[in-house]
């Protein structure tokens, strides 16, 4: 049976075409970029550098700008703790979001032991962030404002011109994880005011295991404190041999998403519209989670009012890949704290399911998710009694439930 994947913002598939690039570096082409004298050390530089050319045009930026990485996780701590060992005299108040994905949560929780102060700022109910309370939030020790791009679990775009050039007022970097946008819309940091941007190969059809920090090198020129010492590869900032074979590839993934993301969204985006459209004809109660009018086009994050998206998964979970509102923890499912973020209740968020189509998502694959979900769901909803009660007009708030 044909199998549907639609979880490209977990990851995305090589494009053969990237795999193609790759192959001699595993194999003839096998040099250390870092071995300087002899022609394999040249050959594998050569590659890199052209990696780092085709990757700084995609986005706009200087080759000298991007420090090569594991990924996006390790380019999110690299900008972070480097940006705080750099600048600590400067300041310890860091500013970020609660949406951030869990690779900037988790290092603010990192540095608040070592001594800095963290301002989380909330979002309304459509994913974004108050510029007001921003600015609000800034104060002399103030050193970075780290808020993404795009994010994860939604798709919402947030404001990162405006961000940027209150930043710029102020005087202080701004640090964005545009991991989500990154080669499928046009991202250009310096136009942004963005200093420091994380961002890796495996969402943009490249290899898994490399990423990139861009690294402003004027007005300001940043730098950050290395957090693996060792040979002082990438102009000191990031040590170790370099992932030859993963970075060509990641280049070629970014020359591809160049000549294709305006075509490959358009497309995209019309088959996320179609969707979403019939599903909200098809059924009753289903929500759009996040700023439709700020959100990536190849994202639709639903809710399907009193299923719960796990379950809704399992109906269908062999022949289709998604991810739901519900993140396993040890002992059980925890709602998603992006969707809680937003102001949904538990229930909404449970009943949650992302859709994230990509370069390989056919026509057909969204006839398969439209005839699926339209079957779990009902499905679903004829076998629970609290869609029953709702459908005979109980007010579910009203209800008050015994424990047994
Ligand atoms: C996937 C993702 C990451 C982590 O990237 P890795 O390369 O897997 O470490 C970080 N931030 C966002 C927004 C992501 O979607």
């Amino acid at each position: 049976m044909k199998r549907v994947y639609l979880d490209n913002n977990a990851t995305t598939p090589c494009d053969p075409r990237v795999v193609e690039a790759m192959l001699p570096y595993f194999t003839e082409k096998f040099g250390n970029a870092a071995s300087r004298s002899h022609p394999y050390g040249w050959e594998a530089e050569e590659a890199v550098d052209y990696a780092r050319e085709q990757i700084a045009t995609l986005i706009h930026a200087d080759p000298k700008e991007i420090i090569f990485t594991s990924g996006a996780t390790e380019s999110d701590n690299l900008a972070l703790k480097g940006v705080f060992d750099m600048y600590r005299k400067k300041g310890n108040h860091i500013i970020t979001a609660t949406t951030e994905h869990k690779a900037v949560l988790d290092t603010c929780k990192h540095l608040a032991e070592q001594g800095a102060e963290i301002t989380y700022l909330k979002v309304n109910d459509k994913g974004l962030i108050d510029l007001a309370e921003l600015e609000a939030a800034i104060k002399p020790t103030t050193i970075l404002v780290s808020i993404m791009w795009a994010n994860n679990e939604t798709g919402v775009i947030q404001p990162v011109k405006e961000i940027g050039e209150i930043c710029a007022k102020k005087g202080i970097l701004f640090m964005s994880d545009a991991t989500q946008a990154v080669g499928k819309i046009d991202v250009n940091p310096r136009e942004m005011g963005i200093h420091l941007m994380a961002f890796t190969a495996h969402k943009m059809y490249g290899p898994k295991g490399v990423g990139a920090l861009y690294v402003s090198r004027k007005n300001p020129r940043v730098k950050v404190t290395a957090q693996m010492d060792g040979g002082g590869h990438e102009r000191g900032m990031r040590s170790g041999t370099l992932n030859v074979t993963g970075i060509v590839g990641f280049g070629k993934a970014a020359e591809l998403a160049r000549k294709e993301m305006d075509q490959d969204m358009a497309r995209i985006s019309k088959l996320r519209d179609r969707l979403e459209t019939t599903l909200k004809n098809k059924l009753e109660e289903v929500y759009i989670n996040g700023d439709p009018a700020h959100r990536m086009p190849h994202v639709t994050n639903m809710s399907f009012k009193h299923v719960e998206g796990e379950g809704l998964m399992m109906t269908f979970n062999q022949r289709m890949a998604l991810s739901s509102g519900s993140a396993c923890t040890s002992a059980s499912l925890e709602p998603s704290y992006v969707l809680v973020a937003l102001g949904l209740g538990d229930d909404l968020a449970h009943s949650s399911l992302r859709f994230s189509l990509g370069r390989f998502t056919t026509d057909e694959d969204i006839d398969i998710a439209i005839q699926s979900i339209e079957e779990g769901v009902n499905h679903m909803r004829s076998l629970s009694p609290i869609w029953e009660m709702y459908k005979e007009g109980v007010d579910l708030s009203q209800v008050t439930w015994s424990p047994h």
